[in-house]
């Protein structure tokens, strides 16, 4: 009883932005963590709650930013939606909007792609967001279809600004039905759970790492995990004290981390 002990780490799930790269840019150390994690022969996944992109396509961005990934190590919020959906509906169909990172998801998972009588309405992350499709989504939810949205982020950084992100359209489309979607990304520990099914992993094992309180730390938390916040990314020192609930380590960059593995 008393201190907190530190556990034994077979496993390492780590967040993206913020963690590994900022705007594109890796962060100094990530690659050195994800080269460890590999030599070490450790299970890990990278996770993001952006549901754009495909785990190939993020691969090669990773690559371009000098931290090689396989494929197989990412997991985004629609992998992570389209394994929810079909341990609830096997082989369902779903109305679906989002881009090829979603859509490549939910084929896979043995979904049909539908705009008749679908099980769900599934919304993910969108630069082109039409009036059209919008509409669509709303009468099929009014006629009974059930609401899942990938992430729940209201904005997401770019360079100019924020945009808009789904959680944004999200509340559009509650407002207008009264339906208010079940999020399978961040904060739901759900995410991490099923990473960890993913890679066969136990949470008592495994840390993760992120670099935000209000998703990544709690969700760790609620997931079991071993938590490690960096500063890299959205939390500043001072925020941490500002939560109710505290990870069990802050480290300044995941370069604090590479000789941990
Ligand atoms: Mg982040």
């Amino acid at each position: 009883m008393g201190a907190m002990t530190s556990r034994t780490i077979e496993c390492w799930l780590t967040d993206m932005d913020g963690v590994l790269v900022h705007e594109g840019e890796a962060i100094p150390g990530a690659a050195d963590f994800i080269a460890a994690l590999r030599e070490h022969e450790r299970p890990f996944l990278v996770l993001t709650n952006n549901s754009i992109y495909t785990a190939r396509d993020l691969a090669a961005r990773l690559a371009h930013s000098g931290i090689d990934v396989p494929e197989e190590a990412i997991w985004t919020s629609a992998l992570a939606t389209a394994t929810f959906l079909t341990e609830q509906v096997p082989n369902g169909s779903a109305y679906v909007i989002g881009e090829a990172g979603l859509t490549t998801a939910m084929h896979e998972a043995g979904y049909t792609l539908t705009e008749s009588s679908p099980d769900y309405v599934v919304l993910g992350e969108t630069r082109t967001y039409s009036f059209e499709a919008i509409t669509k989504a709303i009468r099929l939810i009014k006629a009974g279809a059930r609401f899942i949205a990938t992430n729940p982020d209201t904005t997401g950084p770019s360079a100019e600004g924020p945009l808009p992100a789904t959680g944004a359209v999200a509340a559009m489309i509650t407002a207008a039905t009264g339906r208010s979607p079940y999020y399978v990304g961040k904060p739901n520990p759900m995410m991490f759970r099923s990473a960890l099914n993913r890679v066969e992993a136990h949470s008592e094992t495994t840390a993760m790492i992120g670099d935000r309180m209000d998703t990544d730390v709690v969700a760790g938390i609620e997931a079991g995990l071993e938590t490690f916040l960096v500063l890299t990314g959205s939390t500043a020192p001072e925020d941490v004290d500002h939560h109710p609930f505290r990870p069990t380590h802050v480290v300044d960059s995941v370069a604090d981390l590479v000789d941990r593995v």
